[in-house]
């Protein structure tokens, strides 16, 4: 079977979520190779075996943490040359995409990002579902020549656990000067919130203008809380300082595709819906029955926010109960 790279995310030894999709898109593919770039790979591999990984490429290099992302790409580039892999997957996260893109052009390689979905065509290549036009329009495309790297949108592909030996491979790497031109000179940790990541939740709650104010968006939180779900805002919510732009939604903001969106208050832009169209079931309040939002909507509530989402919060209570 033709050997299929997987970039690893990971952080502290933990594997992201999103690692574990790509596995079980590469088990589509062919027999799934893990690259982990940096430390923690004794922490992770249990994981990674159990998503199907045959073997785990381990460059337990500094220069990784120090130097963005240029040292990932050349890493990856390295391991192409060795390998012959038939397929690279990536995160499709802004960091996955960059990488993506390097690598593309360092092996003269074809890239399709975005992916909703991967599965192997007729010719047993990997043939890529995306949703582009916020949505609105689904394409199936494959790399016609040379290698295929493919960035996968988190939350997209269900991870199915498939035992893998996680044979671990020690690779010696060394970044180039070029490669350490920009360097990290200094980090500060993101507050730690209790919430799931936006981008790898489950379930998201997200508010709009209709919340009417940074004090009016706090019911969004709540009925987050509820659900154990994250918090996301629609940019006229961010624009407006009421939330940080971090949890923005859309075009210009974070992709989502949780297995539950809710939009309150939200009226469905384009550009809004470009980022979480893709979400498995969506269910939208608004008190404008008019609101495009209900067009994409599974489960739609007209009403106001006000009146609704702290009914809503009393109900999902009562079943806890
Ligand atoms: C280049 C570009 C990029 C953009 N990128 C993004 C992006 O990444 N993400 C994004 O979100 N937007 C983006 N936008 C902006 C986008 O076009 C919309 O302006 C924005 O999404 C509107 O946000 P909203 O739905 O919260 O506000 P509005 O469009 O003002 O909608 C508010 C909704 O709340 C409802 N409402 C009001 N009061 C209540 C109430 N009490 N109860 C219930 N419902 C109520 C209203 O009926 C309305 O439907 C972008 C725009 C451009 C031009």
């Amino acid at each position: 079977m033709a050997e299929v790279l997987v970039l690893a995310e990971h952080s502290d030894g933990s594997v992201k979520k999103v690692t574990t999709e790509l596995l079980t898109a590469a088990r589509r593919l062919g027999t799934p190779s893990v690259v982990w770039a940096g430390p923690g790979v004794e922490e992770g591999r249990a994981r990674l075996a159990e998503f199907g990984a045959a073997k785990v490429y381990v460059a337990d290099s500094a220069d990784f943490a120090d130097y963005v992302v240029a040292p990932k790409a050349e890493l990856l580039a390295q391991l192409v040359r060795s390998a012959s892999p038939a397929a690279v997957l990536l995160a499709g996260s802004a960091e996955g995409k960059e990488v993506a893109g390097r690598l593309a052009v360092k092996a003269g390689a074809g890239v399709l990002t975005d992916a909703v979905d991967v599965t192997a065509g007729p010719d047993g290549a990997a043939l890529v579902s995306q949703a582009n036009f916020g949505g609105s329009v689904n394409v199936r495309s494959a790399v016609r020549q040379g290698l295929a790297i493919i960035t996968v949108r988190p939350n997209a592909v269900a991870p199915e656990a498939g035992a893998g030996a996680a044979e671990l491979v020690p690779v010696a790497f060394e970044a180039s000067a070029a490669a350490k031109a920009a360097r990290v000179v200094s980090r500060e940790a993101a507050a730690k919130s209790a919430r799931p990541d936006l981008q790898e939740a489950q379930v998201v709650v997200s508010g709009g203008r209709g919340t009417g104010s940074a004090d009016g968006f706090k019911v969004i939180e709540e009925l987050a809380d509820a659900l154990g779900a994250a918090v996301g805002a629609s940019r006229a919510v961010t624009d407006a300082g009421w939330y940080p732009h971090a949890f923005q939604v859309g075009q210009t903001g974070k992709t989502v595709s949780p297995q539950l969106y809710t939009a309150v208050g939200i009226s469905g832009a384009i550009q809004h819906r470009a980022g979480m169209q893709t979400s498995k079931t969506i269910i939208a309040i608004n008190k404008d029955p008019e609101a495009p939002i209900f067009e994409i909507a599974d489960f739609g509530v007209v009403g106001d926010l006000f009146t609704v989402v702290p009914q809503l919060i009393e109900e999902i209570g009562k079943h806890k109960g």
